[in-house]
């Protein structure tokens, strides 16, 4: 039976991150001075295997999770990724599987792979369509062409709709957010603007860095007018807009001006098999102890039945500037 927490929300997604390690370095995710050369990532055998990441989305799927995004650190940098995205594909019940990455190493190939072994669709992250801006963000003078071969890749090998996710950093990349919009207009491709969150501890998040997803919208809407849309299912993150000419539409998704934890739906397992049920959780339960010490499929259900039934997060929406920012998990950990 379904776990629900103890503000009535029923436990659906399921994030996997597949790695702690990336080969950018976003300022506001993997921040250089702190993931440098002397950074400790997991040892590899400390990160779960793709059969038991398997296993337990098996667990998982069985007690309703319905979709399942794969994520990281940067998801392909896992050698043969698309060995788990066959496995996770073969899951009994499982209605919707998809995969968050930066597009660096989305090659053509890669991206049919991907597809042949069963992926859906894709999220590919794009900050600017300028590079001189995009280098600073990525921090590794990543340029913009690569990854917009990638969402061309993705496009050709069929993982639609392609998304791409933006997040908006204040005083970094607000003044391209129209022209990001204005690129992908008409192509099916659909761009989401993420608010800056304060996820982990390194980023040096400030309010004032945030800019809020009113201001996105109404950036964009002064070029094309847009209308809103109802969202396709309970718990949808984005907030969805659509052109009144009909070329489309945008999602927001307003973590913090307007968080959305009455519907958040869930749960997310660190690379090392780690259980978190919010991003912003401190403490993860300890999966990959139950699977490498003979716990049955049973015995692993009803532990994250407990685990879900006390589940009272909804740090979002009891934030504010004076938070304090207590020791939290990364991004790069858990995936966004
Ligand atoms: N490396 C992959 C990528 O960048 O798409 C997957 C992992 S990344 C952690 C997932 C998403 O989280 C990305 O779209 C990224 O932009 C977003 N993200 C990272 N740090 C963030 C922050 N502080 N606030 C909002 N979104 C963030
Ligand atoms: Fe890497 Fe993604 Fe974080 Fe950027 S947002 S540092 S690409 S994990
Ligand atoms: Fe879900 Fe936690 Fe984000 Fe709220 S703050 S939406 S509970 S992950």
């Amino acid at each position: 039976m379904t776990p629900v927490d103890t503000l009535g929300r029923p436990l659906r997604d399921l994030r996997i991150s597949v790695t702690d390690r990336c080969n950018f370095r976003c300022v506001y995710c993997m921040p250089k001075e702190v993931f440098g050369r002397d950074f400790k990532f997991l040892d590899r055998s400390q990160i779960l295997t793709f059969e038991e990441i398997a296993r337990l989305a098996g667990v998982f799927v069985g007690l309703g999770v319905e979709k399942i995004r794969i994520t990281g650190g940067e998801p392909l940098v896992r050698r043969d990724i698309e060995e788990l995205v066959g496995q996770l594909s073969r899951v009994p019940g499982l209605h919707d599987l998809t995969l968050t990455t930066n597009g660096s190493l989305l090659s053509r190939a890669k991206a049919q792979a991907l597809s042949d072994a069963g992926l859906r669709r894709i999220t590919i992250s794009l900050d600017s369509l300028d590079d001189e801006v995009f280098r600073v963000m990525n921090d590794v003078k990543f340029p913009v062409s690569v990854v917009l071969d990638a969402i061309d890749s993705a496009l050709a090998a069929g993982l639609t709709p392609v998304k791409v996710d933006t997040v908006v950093r204040r005083g970094m990349n607000e003044a391209g957010i129209a022209d990001l919009a204005g690129r992908f207009r008409g192509t099916g491709v659909i761009v989401r603007f993420i608010e800056y969150m304060d996820v982990g501890n390194t980023n040096g998040w400030r309010m004032d860095d945030v800019v809020p997803a009113s201001e996105v919208v109404a950036r964009i809407a002064e070029r094309w007018p847009l209308e809103p849309v109802d969202a396709n299912y309970f718990g949808e993150v984005a907030e969805r807009w659509r052109y009144a000419d009909g070329a489309g539409e945008i999602g927001i998704i307003s973590s913090v001006t307007r968080p959305f934890c009455a519907s958040c739906t869930r749960a997310r397992l660190s690379a090392e098999g780690k259980l978190y049920t919010c991003l912003f959780a401190s403490k993860g339960e300890d999966l990959r102890a139950l699977l490498r010490g003979g716990a049955s499929d049973d015995a692993i259900a009803a532990r994250l039945s407990v685990v879900w039934g006390a589940r009272d997060d909804r740090y979002s929406e009891i934030r504010t500037s004076n938070t304090p920012r207590g020791p939290k998990v990364e991004m790069s950990h858990i995936g966004g």
